[in-house]
């Protein structure tokens, strides 16, 4: 097919922002004979998901990413940039959840895939949830069925532990399944994080039932998405700019239109259309006041933001059996995954990439003692972890990183077109199904685009939108 280039004097869209969220929009952009062009502050593409390589030359990510076998968009968008899901990742059926109390137990997720292993890891291994505690789990999932309507409107005002205790949870699970998931999925505890997201997740999972699996990537994500989609919007005449930062925002007095973005030196760029891709904790600060004292963007500078700290550690000897997803209850370290086999293969030893959270208090450790800490939650979990000796470690720490799903948090994020005709949002932070998350980027920056060509391409048929 060949590929579309802009027409002369098509219409221009500034985006600021080359996350997965505003390349997303460009793509659909691009796809739609826009001009576009993408300013990123950084020097690489990918934002939260991106990697990038350290002194070393070795690839380092913002932090451990899962894929869901139910992200449908991000899966649709890879397709079409020539990047197949099946290719670029590998898929794990099974989740391994370890107690430091020292019970373990591997679950597997899709009853569809594998409904054998499934059932029977369900039924057995009763010293890490008893037969109480899972049965308790089955009514309990009941609100999860619902539509995210009614989710929203009857459990966004809840936290996970007051729907939980509500609900007669049972403490087990709460502290064994619940809570480090809640700490894994949005580094957030459970009585800091909406029922609304909890059970959205649950719903999401429900209804994609057929496709639980949770995916691993097979090398950075520069060289498997971010590289691949920036070429695909190079050669369909998109600018992209890296280590260009927008520096300010300028509408009319009114508010009621945006003038231009200002980069550095006072370069302005100016387009048809605006798109703010950046998080919302960038925007606020950059916001003119004309616009801030607008109730739609006041309330996006007031959206809750938490921290996340993540840790990659290289270790002289294998520390796991194989590429696994593992849950640890009772720490700060809820989250790991082996990446040595698939992501980032090692000459000799292991590689894990590893969650801390919640961040909050963990923020003024220094890398040497985050790095001790994590050894140690994981070691009290996994004795070779405990012996192995640490050969390399990367730290890093983000005070603003996500919103925080505390109650109304995820009610209060925006829609994707703003009251000022000319400026659009796209972001895991804007209105879509899948909160903070790939897929949540994907969707917004996508409904973002959709938006945009809706206002500059009002002839379009619909369908084509
Ligand atoms: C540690 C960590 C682990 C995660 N794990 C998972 C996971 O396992 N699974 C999952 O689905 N999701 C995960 N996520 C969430 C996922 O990374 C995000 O939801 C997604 O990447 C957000 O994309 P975005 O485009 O909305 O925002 P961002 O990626 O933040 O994109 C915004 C872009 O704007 C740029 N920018 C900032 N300031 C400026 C400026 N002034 N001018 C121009 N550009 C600017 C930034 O550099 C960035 O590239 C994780 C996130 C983190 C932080």
């Amino acid at each position: 097919m060949a590929i579309k280039m802009p027409a002369e004097g098509a219409r221009r869209v500034a985006i600021a922002g080359g996350g997965l969220a505003g390349l997303t929009c460009a793509k659909y952009l691009v796809d739609a004979g826009l001009q576009v062009t993408v300013v990123e502050s950084l020097p690489f593409l990918g934002g939260r998901a991106s990697t990038y390589r350290d002194q070393d030359g070795e690839w380092v990510e913002q932090g451990l990413h899962i894929f869901l076998g139910v992200y449908s968009e991000f899966m649709t968008l890879l397709n079409e940039i020539g990047q197949f899901a099946d290719d670029i990742l590998f898929w794990m059926d099974d989740v391994h959840y370890q107690d430091r109390d020292g019970h373990h137990a591997t679950y597997g997720l899709n009853p569809i895939h594998a409904p054998l292993k499934t059932l029977f890891r369900a039924l057995s291994q009763n010293d890490y949830l008893g037969i109480l505690d899972k049965l308790s789990i089955v009514p309990l999932a009941a609100p999860a069925f619902a539509s995210l309507e009614a989710i929203q409107k009857n459990y966004d005002g809840l936290t996970v532990t007051e729907w939980w205790r509500k609900a007669g949870g049972r403490e087990d699970v709460m502290q064994r399944v619940l809570r480090p998931l809640c700490r894994g999925l949005q580094f957030t505890d459970p009585d800091q994080f909406s029922a609304y997201d909890f059970l959205g997740w649950a719903h999401n999972a429900i209804y994609g039932i057929r496709n639980i699996r949770l995916g691993g990537y097979e090398g950075a994500r520069d060289d498997l998405i971010f590289a691949p989609l920036g070429r695909y919007l190079t050669d369909r005449g998109a600018t992209i700019r890296t280590g260009t930062p927008l520096r300010a925002i300028h509408c009319d007095a009114a508010g009621g239109r945006v003038e231009g973005f200002e980069l550095d030196h006072g370069e302005r760029v100016e387009a048809d259309a605006y798109v703010v891709a950046v998080p919302p904790w960038i925007f606020a600060p950059l916001m003119p006041s004309a616009l801030r004292e607008q109730t739609f963007f006041a309330e996006i500078a007031n959206l809750p933001v938490a921290p996340a700290i993540s840790v990659q550690i290289w270790f002289d000897r294998a520390v796991t059996g194989g590429p696994g997803f593992y849950l640890v209850a009772r720490t700060h370290a809820p989250v790991y995954q082996e990446q040595s086999p698939h992501t980032y293969p090692v000459a000799r030893g292991s590689r894990i990439s590893v969650i801390v959270s919640p961040a909050d208090e963990l923020l003024d450790l220094e890398d040497d003692a985050l790095v001790r800490m994590v050894v140690e939650s994981i070691g009290s979990v996994n004795q070779v972890v405990a012996d192995a000796v640490v050969t390399k470690s990367v730290v890093l720490k983000h005070r603003q990183h996500l919103v925080r799903p505390l109650p109304g948090a995820m009610s209060a994020r925006p829609q994707q077109r703003t009251p000022v005709p000319n400026l659009f949002l796209a972001g895991d932070w804007t209105q879509q199904e899948f909160f903070g998350s790939q897929e949540g980027a994907v969707r917004g920056g996508k409904y973002c685009a959709r938006e945009v060509r809706c206002a500059l391409l009002p002839d379009l048929p619909r369908s084509r939108v």
